[in-house]
């Protein structure tokens, strides 16, 4: 398969454009590369309809038939992967490798969800009556996607939307919509008409999605501020919602740590995708006895991470996705500066064109510096110090957030005890980032509402049906 040049909308199966346009940049070169559709109410309007008239159809076939649909989204994937990795490059900036990593990431999503069962329980089993909770697809479930990792977060939600009995309308980011609008337009071959269906737009249309009377569910993942605005919207129509929001995940390094091991995985954590994860390590917290040796392994590894465009060679950081988070990202350094931190790698930032960031590490700002407290999203990493785990514990609880966080120590048991004291959805002990379609993912807090993956991820997507059958009169 080639791409070509032209974007259009999937709605109902079919090709649909828009009376407007926006302009898609590459963010390694600042070129437009591509004109999308900019929907306005008619176009939602129709994408809304086209996904509830397939609704009872795709509702009323068996879990078999969907389960082989799932997989035939994931073979779509996996059989043009790298025409899908190459445009990923082209709109996100990410490495090509890492382009290839995401798409077949989402395939091997869509195979493992495919083969996931929802339960059924059995409330009462006596001789006057059987009661039994089923789950049941909720309807016309709306999808918004960032523009981090646009195809695997969409595959996230569509995987389990579908096979679990809903349709759908999708709504990528305008940043980074071309590679989910070729999956669309490849996808109306695979899935009946209606069941899938890709809208892009600007600033507007995500609020127009979210108030929409047709929609029964919002599955978002985004900033925390975006998120509170999708959860107010829905209110009017009591939308159900799955929110992953953002985070400012710590990392707690104890002193009996094997500190090279942990130095090259902390930091991958940290800046991989140019640090533009919700999951990165944000805050990187070191016992004062290990503080400077692993200071040091970690200056090494960040000095051979080579930044420039995706598809160059031995590119390990493109840029940063949009000219807006560039902008949030050098505004957060140039604060670093400004406040006398001292910077161990980086803080300088390269004019364009492109939005290049480098790997830049601050050396123990002050707990309540910006630097500490706010999402970073880009490759800015404070190292902290602590001395005792009571402590380091309040500081990586002081936050908003409660997406995840990781301990790392060569005692696990220790470890582990430190787990159960932190305020996040997911505690990784000597590793990080390892997420599965298999083990259930949210966020606490501000972090978000709701879970993805796993069977309380399948969940989400459904209602409780109890259904009672009453076997027997009840003796007199
Ligand atoms: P964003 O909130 O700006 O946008 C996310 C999506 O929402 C986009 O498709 C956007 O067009 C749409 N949108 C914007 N305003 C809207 C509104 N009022 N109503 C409905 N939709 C609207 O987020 P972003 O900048 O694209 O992504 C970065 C953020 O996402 C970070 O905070 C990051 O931590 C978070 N994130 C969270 C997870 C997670 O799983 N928890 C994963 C990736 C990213």
């Amino acid at each position: 398969m080639h791409f070509d040049a032209d974007y259009s909308m999937t709605i109902g199966g079919r090709a649909v454009g828009a009376d407007a346009t926006i302009a898609v940049v590459n963010p390694a070169t600042e070129a437009v590369i591509a004109a999308i559709p900019d929907a306005g109410e008619a176009e939602l309007d129709a994408a809304v309809a086209a996904a509830r008239a397939a609704f009872p159809g795709w509702r009323a076939r068996s879990q078999e038939e969907r389960r082989a649909f799932v997989r035939a989204i994931g073979k779509t994937l996996s059989d043009h992967v790298e025409d899908f990795a190459r445009l990923l490059t082209t709109e996100q900036g990410k490495p090509l490798d890492d382009a290839r990593g995401e798409i077949g990431g989402a395939a091997y999503w869509c195979n493992a969800v495919a083969g996931l069962d929802l339960p059924v329980t059995v409330n009462e089993d006596s001789d006057e009556r059987r009661s039994e909770t089923h789950r049941v697809p909720i309807g016309v479930v709306a999808g918004i996607v960032p523009w981090n990792y646009p195809v695997l977060l969409g595959l996230w939600k569509i995987a389990p939307a579908l096979l679990t009995g809903n349709t759908m309308v999708v709504k990528p980011s305008p940043f980074t919509p071309l590679t989910m609008l070729k999956l669309g337009e490849a996808l109306r071959a695979v899935l009946p008409p209606g069941v899938l269906n890709i809208v892009t737009g600007g600033d507007h249309l995500g609020p127009l999605v979210t108030a929409h009377p047709g929609v029964d569910k919002v599955s978002f993942t985004g900033s925390t501020a975006t998120g509170k605005r999708v959860m107010a919207s829905a209110a009017a129509n009591l939308k159900r919602v799955t929110l992953e929001l953002g985070g400012n995940d710590p990392a707690i390094v104890l002193p009996d740590v094997d500190v090279e091991a942990a130095a090259e995985q902390i930091s991958w954590a940290a800046f991989s995708n140019s640090g533009q994860i919700c999951i990165a390590v944000k805050r990187l917290y070191v016992h004062a006895d290990v503080y400077d040796r692993l200071k040091a392994a970690i200056l090494a590894y960040a000095g051979t991470v080579r930044v420039g465009d995706g598809f160059a060679q031995g590119i390990r950081m493109g840029p940063i996705q949009n000219r807006q988070q560039y902008e949030r990202v050098k505004a957060l350094i140039a604060d670093s500066h400004a406040s006398g931190h001292r910077f161990l790698i980086g803080g300088d930032v390269p004019d364009g064109p492109g939005f290049f960031i480098p790997v830049t590490i601050v050396d123990n700002p002050p707990e309540d510096s910006r630097v500490v407290q706010e999402e970073a999203f880009g490759p800015v990493l404070p190292l902290l110090r602590f001395d005792d785990v009571d402590e380091v514990v309040r500081r990586a609880n002081a936050t908003i957030y409660g997406l995840a966080a990781s301990v790392w120590s060569a005692d696990v048991a220790a470890a582990a005890a430190i787990a159960q004291r932190l305020e996040a959805g997911t505690v990784w002990i000597n590793e990080m980032q390892n997420l599965s379609p298999f083990a259930t993912f949210g966020g606490h807090k501000q972090s978000g509402l709701g879970a993805e993956n796993g069977i309380d991820g399948l969940m989400e997507y459904t209602n409780p049906q109890t259904v009672s059958i009453r076997k027997a009169r009840a003796p007199a």
